[in-house]
C-alpha cells in the first residue's frame, strides 16, 4: 500500500512512468492536473435559522467542472483519492478558494460565515493549525468565527486524539468545528465528550425520513438530547420541505440546510439569494413545543 502511494506521489510531478504505472495512478494524476487547470469550483449552500430566517452561514461544496464529463459532484471523484496526498492538496485549494470568496463577499458588503469541509488526514498534518493561522493572517478582514470547518464524524474517530487536539487549537484561532454526518458513526457520549466541536450536523438520512420513520425520529431526538447536554449547536442536513423544517423547529432544532431552503449554488448567486430570501409562510411563527 505504502509503495503504491509512493508511486502516485511521484507521478504527481509528471515524472516519466511506464504505461502500467501511469494507469495505476490515473485518478490521482487527473485530479492533480485538474487542480492546476483550475477545473474545480465551489458551490455554496445556505444554512439558516428555521425559526427566525436568519442566514447563519454557507457551506462550501466542491464540484469538478470536467472538460469532457461536465459538472461532477464530489461522490464522483473524492472516493478515488481518499487518503492520498492529492486529497490534502485539494483540501488546501478548497480552503484558499473559500477564503478568497469570503473576502470578495466582504468587499460586496455581504458579511457571511463560510463553512468548509476538511478531510481527517488533512487535519492530522503536523502543521495544519500553523498554516491555517498564516492563511487567516493573510486575510485580516475574515473575522473570528467567520470561517468554520467541518469534519465527518466517522473520520474524526479514525484518530480521535489528534483530531480533538486540532479542533481545540482551531478554536483558539476563532475557527469553530462541526461534526458532519453525525449519527452515521458511533455517536457515543464518550466520543462527543472528547471531540470539542462547537456544532453537530445531523446526517440527512435521519432528517429525510423523520416524517415517516419513527426510528429516525427517535435518533433525531437522541442526537438533540446529546447536543443539548454538551451545549453543542445542532444543524439539520437534508431539510427537503417546509414540513421537515416545521417539525425540526418544534423539536428544538433551529438550524437547517437542505433543498427545501436552497440548493447549493455558484458563488455568483449567493448575494442575490441572500437579498431575496424570506422565511417561508409555513414557518413564520413556528414554536419549539413544550417551551414558551
Ligand atoms: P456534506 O458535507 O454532508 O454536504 C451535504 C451534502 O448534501 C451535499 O452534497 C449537498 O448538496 C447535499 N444536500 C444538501 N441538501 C440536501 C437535501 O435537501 N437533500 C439531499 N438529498 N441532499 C442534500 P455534495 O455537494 O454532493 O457533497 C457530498 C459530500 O462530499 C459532502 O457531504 C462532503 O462530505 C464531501 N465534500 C463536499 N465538498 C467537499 C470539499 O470541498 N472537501 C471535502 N474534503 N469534502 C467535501
Ligand atoms: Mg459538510
Ligand atoms: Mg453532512
Ligand atoms: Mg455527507
Amino acid at each position: 500500500r505504502a509503495k503504491t502511494l509512493g508511486k502516485n506521489r511521484y507521478a504527481l510531478f509528471g515524472e516519466d512512468l511506464q504505461p502500467s504505472e501511469a494507469r495505476l495512478s490515473g485518478p490521482v494524476d487527473e485530479i492533480a492536473r485538474a487542480i492546476s487547470n483550475h477545473e474545480f469550483v465551489l458551490y455554496y449552500q445556505p444554512i439558516v435559522n428555521l425559526q427566525s430566517g436568519e442566514l447563519n452561514s454557507v457551506e462550501a461544496l466542491i464540484r469538478w467542472q470536467h472538460p469532457a464529463r461536465g459538472l461532477l459532484p464530489p461522490a464522483e471523484f473524492l472516493p478515488l483519492i481518499e487518503g492520498h496526498p492529492v486529497a490534502a492538496s485539494l483540501d488546501n485549494w478548497v480552503l484558499d478558494e473559500a477564503l478568497r470568496q469570503h473576502q470578495r463577499w466582504l468587499d460586496e458588503g455581504l458579511d457571511i460565515s463560510v463553512s468548509v469541509n476538511m478531510s481527517s488526514p488533512k487535519l492530522q498534518e503536523h502543521d495544519f493549525v500553523e498554516r491555517l493561522r498564516a492563511k487567516l493572517q493573510a486575510n485580516p478582514r475574515v473575522g473570528t468565527g467567520r470561517i468554520k470547518l467541518e469534519v465527518l464524524e466517522t473520520s474524526a474517530l479514525e484518530d480521535i486524539g489528534h483530531v480533538s487536539q486540532t479542533i481545540a487549537e482551531c478554536a483558539t484561532l476563532g475557527v469553530p468545528f462541526a461534526l458532519d454526518d453525525f449519527g452515521t458513526g458511533y455517536s457515543s457520549l464518550l466520543y462527543l465528550k472528547q471531540l470539542p466541536a462547537k456544532r453537530i450536523k445531523i446526517d440527512q438520512s435521519f432528517v429525510r425520513d423523520m416524517l415517516v420513520d419513527s426510528d429516525d425520529l427517535a435518533i433525531l431526538e437522541g442526537v438533540l438530547g446529546m447536543a443539548a447536554a454538551f451545549k453543542r449547536e445542532v444543524i439539520a442536513e437534508g431539510v427537503e420541505s417546509i414540513e421537515h423544517a416545521r417539525m425540526l423547529v418544534q423539536m428544538g432544532c433551529l438550524m437547517g440546510q437542505g433543498y427545501g431552503i436552497a440548493r447549493p449554488m455558484p458563488a455568483s448567486q449567493v448575494l442575490a439569494w441572500a437579498a431575496g430570501w424570506r422565511l417561508p409562510e409555513g414557518l413564520a411563527g413556528c414554536r419549539v413545543l413544550g417551551r414558551n
